[in-house]
């Protein structure tokens, strides 16, 4: 209580005083920051398939806050990275989606308010928004997606060679940033991981640290989709029909040295070739995928946990774990095997969820959890209120400080709205939007060829298997979540149809794309 107070007085008179000077005492923040990490992949969760143990990401949730329910507004990448900046949906920063956005870095977004306020800032890692970085002192990032081994990076505009592993090499810039950093200013360090994103590369240190273990499958591996839009089954994600030899590693990444690749085939040679000598099919195919899947995709979420303790041991040796606050957490979740899938985009739990734990000591008492529906368009103003700045009107999320100080505010939201809109390619997932209770979601595929709705019901069915839309009993519920949906698209203001590049670059089948976009996919061939 003692240093909220103190906080609430002081940081008012230092933004007055000169708010760069040696005596800026605001807490620094680290946010580390994943991409497709999901919670069934950290053993903090407590509800993985005992699939992994990550022991230094769970120590942050023991020694602060774990939040069971963060959500996203839209499950994919960019957008998610452009609605943390600027605290606002999709619709209002203008990035819909993966294909054809470009973050508009004239938008006000936190990094730049932080730096002006007298924040050091730096942003280190995966970056994917198209536009280069705006509101940082420091920026050394992947190029687009980034590659897993030996990565081109670019340090302030400039392209720069790299060798390593690219987790350890984020977690090593991390920490020389760090130590190099300005002692005069408070900062703020964005820290952010390509892992465990497709096509999951684990350090050539990981391979095979599974012992070949068969994994428990999820209970919906082989889902049959039945009594659901066909917005659902018809998807193209799915372990039986979309995973690639490069998925599966049978085939050889490019950017090995000679060395990595001998210590690379060690590994996946002679199970290649027993892979190609058994012939799978159907479902002993799908197992197989499944379980290399597993293997990879966790070694990457390994590596991404030791980095995690590097990080924090660094901070430690600082002497700055007590001023700091950090913040652990992905742009979506991710589905290892329910539903038959990898990838994200579906307001389904796995990819809906994002994990997050914060610490922050003297303000976040130790092994803290909350049920409450979060969601990363809160960051920003998180981070704002963190620094002692003003929230803008136009931000459409709200601070998470009260929940971490334990006092859950009476007018707290009850729901969050959703909305995907990227289609056709990649994965062929229908655009839809809804809302989203502690208990149920309301669904609406509505775009080229479907018109369905979905009620899911999390406590009659938590796999997410049935469609209760028309189910007796359900009409008192669905009736008013239709009107909680349209409370909500009016208060984030998307009454309206989106715009056609909202959905991307790609025709839907018999759509004739309007001249704009032609012209922007041919100049992408060339
Ligand atoms: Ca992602």
């Amino acid at each position: 209580m003692t240093i909220r107070v103190l906080a609430v007085i002081t940081l008012p008179l230092l933004m007055l005083v000169s708010v760069s000077s040696a005596s800026d005492q605001r807490p620094n923040i680290v946010f580390i920051f994943c991409d497709d990490l999901t919670c069934q992949s950290v053993s903090a969760y407590g509800e993985s398939r005992h699939l992994l143990e990550t022991p230094h990401i769970d120590r942050l949730a023991e020694q602060g806050m774990l939040f069971n329910r963060c959500l996203v507004t839209n499950s994919i990448c960019g957008p998610s990275r452009a609605t943390i900046l600027t605290g606002k949906y999709s619709h209002k920063n203008g990035f819909y989606n993966n294909s054809n956005s470009r973050f508009d870095s004239s938008q006000p977004a936190f990094p730049k308010m932080l730096q002006a306020s007298g924040y050091q800032t730096a942003m280190i890692g995966k970056w994917h928004l198209g536009s280069d970085p705006v509101g940082f002192d420091y920026w050394h990032i992947l190029p687009g997606q980034g590659v897993y081994y030996n990565p081109p990076m670019i340090r302030m505009g400039e392209r720069v060679a790299m060798e390593g592993y690219t987790t350890d090499l984020i977690g090593d810039l991390s920490i020389e940033w760090l130590k190099n950093r300005d002692r005069t200013k408070p900062f703020m360090l964005m820290s952010q991981h390509k892992a465990p994103h497709r096509e999951w590369a684990p350090a050539l240190r990981h391979l095979g640290w599974d012992n070949d273990r068969v994994y428990p499958e999820p209970a919906t591996l082989f889902d049959d989709y039945k009594g659901r839009s066909t917005a659902v089954s018809d998807h193209d994600m799915g372990l039986d029909r979309t995973f690639t030899d490069r998925d599966a590693k049978l085939n050889t990444p490019r950017n090995l040295t000679p060395e990595q690749l001998v210590e690379w085939n060690r590994y996946y040679g002679p199970r290649n070739e027993e892979y190609h000598k058994a012939n799978l099919t159907g479902r002993d195919l799908v197992r197989w995928r499944y379980n290399r899947y597993m293997h990879d995709y966790l070694a990457c979420v390994k590596a991404v946990d030791e980095n995690v303790g590097r990080l924090i041991q660094a901070l430690e040796e600082e002497g700055l774990s007590d001023n700091t606050v950090v913040i652990f957490t992905s742009d979506q979740g991710f589905f290892l095997g329910e539903h038959g899938w990898f990838d994200k985009r579906w307001i389904f739990e796995e990819s809906l969820r994002s994990p997050l734990m914060v610490r922050w000591p003297g303000t976040v008492e130790a092994g803290q959890e909350c049920d409450r529906i979060v969601s990363l368009v809160d960051f920003a103003e998180t981070f704002l209120e963190i620094a002692g700045l003003p929230i803008p009107d136009d931000m459409q999320g709200r601070s998470l400080v009260p929940l971490l100080q334990g006092k859950t505010p009476e007018d707290w939201r009850k729901s969050l709205y959703y909305h995907y809109y990227e289609f056709p390619v990649p994965h062929r997932v229908r655009p839809h939007k809804g809302v989203i209770t502690d208990r149920y979601k309301l669904v609406h595929y509505y775009k080229p060829d479907v018109d369905d709705w979905e009620l899911l019901d999390r406590e009659a069915d938590p796999l997410e298997v049935t469609n209760f839309y028309e189910h007796p009993g359900y009409s008192d519920i669905v009736a008013e979540l239709h009107q909680e949906l349209k409370r909500l698209q009016t208060e984030v203001d998307e009454l309206d149809e989106p715009p056609r590049r909202a959905y991307g670059n790609r025709p839907f089948a018999g759509e004739q794309l309007p001249p704009q976009q032609k012209k922007n996919r041919q100049k992408k061939k060339q």
